[in-house]
């Protein structure tokens, strides 16, 4: 059974089935979108249908590191530990489910309960998949990939006119931008979806050797972050679209669980 079969089958599973839980922390100031600078706990969940070249969380994507990584919980189980990492503090602020892709997995019963304790809950996905438990979010930060990611073909339309028919007033757009080429991309998305919220978020490479300081990852995040103010300031029809930097990797480098 190949992955995306595997996957597939995890959409279809009970909730008793284990989901793999790669980290949970917070709180944190979230880095990119539309809760950019907010308070929100995050939930990152392994195993993606995507392998974009630039991804920055490969830990929770490439499937060796996730079985290294991760821990296996059925989604209830999540969400009590969940609660016994807040319980000594009341939350204020979002949970953020990431991944990953968290939409492969069916989070219902982690989610249900996080709005049970009158949280309010923010997913991060590419929108390859229209998962059903996405009716209970506040808040879908959908992130398409451009052209730079590799992925680009991998783009199905009709699952993101799906996500606008049903949630299009809690539904964001996020593009990463690395080139010109994604803009162009971020273009023809913004053309076909004028109404939902556009947020450009300025890419951060990699560092090719793996090891980076954190002043090195900061000054890369401005540099990128230029760049992209820069080309984005020559496309009118991209100027009602918001413009950020990864401030996330600005704080803090390219650092887990923070
Ligand atoms: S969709 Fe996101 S998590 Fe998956 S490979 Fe691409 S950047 Fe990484």
């Amino acid at each position: 059974m190949n992955q995306d079969q595997d996957q597939d089958q995890d959409q279809d599973q009970g909730q008793d089935k284990k989901v793999p839980l790669i980290e949970l922390f917070g709180p944190t100031i979230q880095g990119e979108g539309e809760l950019a600078g907010q308070v929100s706990y995050f939930i990152r969940t392994g195993g993606c249908d995507y392998r974009c070249f630039w991804c920055d969380s490969m830990f929770a994507v490439d499937q060796d590191e996730v079985h290294r990584n991760a821990e296996w919980l059925t989604p209830n189980e999540i969400l009590q530990k969940f609660r016994d990492h807040t319980k000594t503090a009341p939350i204020h602020g979002w949970v953020t489910i990431s991944g990953g892709n968290p939409a492969i997995w069916n989070l219902t019963d982690l989610v249900g309960g996080l709005r049970i304790d009158d949280l309010k809950v923010a997913v991060e996905t590419q929108g390859s998949i229209a998962a059903g438990w996405l009716d209970l979010v506040n808040l879908i930060t959908c992130s398409p990939k451009g052209p730079s990611s590799g992925m680009v073909d991998k783009l199905d339309l009709n699952v993101l006119y799906e996500y606008y028919g049903r949630w299009r007033r809690k539904l964001i757009f996020k593009i990463v931008i690395f080139t010109k080429k994604d803009l162009n991309f971020a273009e023809s998305l913004h053309a076909k979806f004028p109404d939902i919220p556009l947020y450009l978020s300025a890419g951060t490479p990699l560092p090719a050797s793996g090891r980076e300081t954190k002043e090195e990852a900061q000054q890369k995040v401005l540099l990128s972050y230029r760049y992209l103010a820069t080309e984005f300031l020559k496309r009118p029809r991209l100027h009602d679209a918001r413009v950020l930097p990864q401030l996330h990797v600005l704080l803090w480098g390219h650092a887990k669980g923070v």
